[in-house]
């Protein structure tokens, strides 16, 4: 159903929905909150508390003022209760104060802070005593993300009338399963997703829907693996001398893990059967490496291998990594023609590599997405390698095969997740586990900080530049959002909810423009530009042309650029403690000391010590472990931790339990009816198909 059907959705509306990935009226039905609002019940003014969002409820004891200064103006009220007196305070919202007027009985919202030894609420929002307790109190509200031209109250009202015209799926889980697990019915689901009546029913959901994204893919992976392992491969390798040499000859020795996961690889390939295994290790633990050494393996037995890099950017990287190490191995005799395949290039040398794929002269072959078009034709595609890239199916895999025979898999992965998860999840691959970094790096020196340290950062940063090295700056948001409406005034007052700004790239590259020093080149990089400018924007920093790089997360997979020594995050209490340790993964690529500061722009106890798990440790999966250990389970609100692992909503780590249950109920499944040929599964596995066309997740 078109979005525009919805009622109040216009064509500028719709375009900007398409910003946030929503092209249809069913897509907002898996458009999920970012978080929830819970509405207590209003407190008593004695038991406020500095730092929370809170709600009270009394008389105003005189008509709301207005002050001004320095060009600001602030409106103040005061409230009462029969247990103390509360000031209230908004900024650059003078129109308010016409609607507070002594004697009103009103309940207000808003972060409660301490300013003198007296405690002020900011920004408060505004509600008619018997409204709020009517319409909100219990209530959770939804959250979404949202994009400029779009509100909060833009998106619930859609989503509330898309709940209503647009038919639902219906159930495809057996019911065996769903007894015996205990799932919610999947349209109670998508109702109580969005507008949750408590959080126990917010809870059930979520655990229904977390359960079948799990579920889904557990039987995607186990599926393909099914069939992989009643095939004989066709490309069965030999040890070659050549390869043999060149290993002893690296400029480096391999660490044990990288020698443990060649043999591994090795023994895959030589075994008749297909491989399928993951390489897991930490940021700069050398998987290029071992990718490349099983690449030049399939290429020395005379087949092709592949490798797919998630951008133009990262491709370029490798093929470049790979022609160096290359040019002075005198070991393979000309058997080894690398060829690059992205996109972005010029159609005449397109044509060449394609040419040169299709005739088998080329056998390293390194590119992106674009290896898997139509055009392109392999002689004889032994091995894909998935670097860094989390999502890959079966659909994928056939097309870069010409005749249909299941090549090796290999997927490269910087997911640092705790063993007794990684078992789980991946427990249709055989996983190779690369512990160790290679020697004769410093550790990256850390540290969390508040917001008032901007400045100093600044200029260590500048510091930095003047030594010629290079840094990045991180915001989380692309664009300041729409600020939301104030519910009982009908106009807007200042964002309330997070008393902290989100910083973004755009506002934030216009200010630093204004305060770098002469001569310091600053450039922004975020999701939503076109790919060409990404990977022009990516290109000159990797070049040196540019000092600092001020981007959202996009820089987090893959980018090597070694002379980059700075990592500053933005509200870094934002972030999930993984998607920190990627970033943070940017630098102490080279030999220098390199440096990553977080700014904590929240006053929450738990933000401040989950930051101190980072600060104080480099070790991804000490960081996973000890992240897992200190939220717990059944910890339904907060930040997602596995920003860069594609599901829609579960998270590995807050939802292991629930990641063990989809498991078991796959592996029951598979033991039963490992075809899906049963009557009562053929929901489940047209389903089943289409999630594998799409690719699921490694
Ligand atoms: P990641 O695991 O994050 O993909 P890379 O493969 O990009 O890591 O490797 C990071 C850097 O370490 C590269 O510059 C690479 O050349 C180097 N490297 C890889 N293996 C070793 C080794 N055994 N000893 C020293 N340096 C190595
Ligand atoms: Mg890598």
């Amino acid at each position: 159903m078109e979005l525009t059907a919805l009622k109040g959705i216009g064509d500028k509306t719709a375009e900007a929905f398409k910003r946030l990935g929503i092209f249809s009226a069913e897509d907002l039905i898996s458009f999920y909150p970012r978080s929830y609002e819970s509405f207590d019940k209003p407190k008593a003014l004695y038991e406020l508390e500095p730092g929370k969002i809170q709600t009270v409820e009394g008389v105003l004891t005189k008509d709301a003022s207005v002050n001004r200064f320095n060009g600001m103006t602030i409106v103040n009220a005061y409230l009462a209760d029969m247990t103390g007196r509360l000031q209230l305070s908004w900024y650059n919202s003078p129109f308010i104060k016409n609607s507070l007027r002594e004697g009103m009985h009103l309940v207000f919202r808003g972060r409660v802070y301490e300013k003198n030894g007296k405690l002020i609420m900011g920004q408060p929002k505004i509600y008619q005593a018997e409204s709020y307790k009517e319409k909100y109190e219990g209530r959770l509200m939804p959250i979404y993300p949202l994009t400029k031209g779009i509100s909060n109250n833009t998106i619930v009202k859609a989503v509330s009338e898309a709940l209503t015209l647009c038919r639902h799926t219906g159930e495809y889980l057996p019911e065996s399963i769903i007894d015996e697990y205990g799932l919610k019915s999947l349209d109670v689901t998508a109702i109580r997703l969005h507008f949750p009546r408590s959080g126990e029913e917010l809870r059930a959901s979520r655990r229904r829907a977390v359960f079948d994204e799990f579920f889904l893919n557990n039987l995607a992976g186990a599926r393909l693996s099914e069939r992989a392992k009643r095939l004989t491969s066709v490309y069965r390798c030999k040890p070659d001398f050549g390869l043999i040499r060149f290993i002893a000859d690296l400029p480096f020795e391999l660490t044990a893990g990288q020698l443990k996961a060649y043999k591994e690889i090795n023994a895959d390939m030589s075994s008749g059967r297909v491989m399928n295994r993951l390489v897991e290790g930490d940021v700069g633990s050398g998987k290029t490496m071992v990718a490349m050494l099983a690449m030049l393996f399939a290429a020395l037995n005379g087949y092709q291998a592949a490798i797919m890099a998630p951008t133009a950017v990262l491709a370029a990287q490798h093929f470049e990594t790979f022609n160096r190490m290359l040019e002075k191995s005198e070991f393979f005799d000309g058997r080894i023609n690398t060829v690059l395949l992205t996109g972005s290039m010029s159609a005449a040398d397109r044509k060449e590599a394609l040419s040169r794929i299709r005739s088998g002269e080329a056998n390293i072959i390194i590119g992106t997405h674009a290896l898997f078009q139509e055009k392109v034709e392999y002689k004889s595609l032994a091995l894909i390698v998935s670097d860094e890239q989390h999502r890959f199916g079966v659909g994928q895999r056939e097309a870069l095969s010409a005749k249909g025979d299941m090549p090796h898999t290999l997927v490269m992965s910087a997911t640092p997740i705790p063993r007794t998860l990684a078992i789980i999840m991946y427990s249709n691959m055989d996983i190779s586990l690369i512990k160790e970094r290679p020697q004769g790096r410093l550790p990256i020196k850390n540290c969390v900080v508040g917001p008032g340290y901007r400045r100093t950062a600044y200029k260590f940063i500048f510091d930095e530049i003047k030594k010629g090295r290079q840094a990045y700056i991180i915001c989380p948001a692309i664009e300041e959002a729409e600020e939301e409406e104030n519910e009982s005034l009908g106009g807007k007052t200042a964002s309330e909810k997070n008393a902290a700004k989100l910083e973004n790239v755009t506002d934030y590259t216009e200010k630093l423009r204004k305060i770098v020093p002469e001569g310091v080149r600053i450039a922004m990089l975020h999701g939503r530009m076109k790919n060409d400018e990404k990977d022009a924007v990516m290109k000159h920093f990797k070049e040196h042309e540019t000092d600092i790089l001020i981007s959202t997360t996009v820089v987090e997979v893959g980018v090597d650029v070694p002379n980059a020594t700075v990592m500053m995050i933005e509200n870094a209490e934002r972030f999930g403690l993984a998607e920190l340790h990627q970033l943070r993964g940017r630098v102490g690529r080279g030999e220098a000391q390199s440096y990553c500061i977080m700014i904590n722009t929240s006053v929450s106890e738990k933000a401040a010590e989950r930051l101190g798990i980072l600060n104080n440790s480099n070790d991804g999966f000490q960081i996973a472990e000890e992240d897992l250990r200190l939220r717990g389970p059944g910890d339904v609100f907060g930040v997602r931790q596995s920003g860069d692992i594609d599901y829609r909503i579960a998270d590995i780590y807050r939802d292991a339990a629930i990641m063990k249950d989809a498991a078991a109920a796959v592996k029951e499944l598979m033991d039963r009816d490992p075809e899906l040929d049963e009557p009562e599964h053929q929901r489940l596995r047209r389903i089943s198909d289409e999630y594998l066309e799409k690719g699921y997740i490694v």
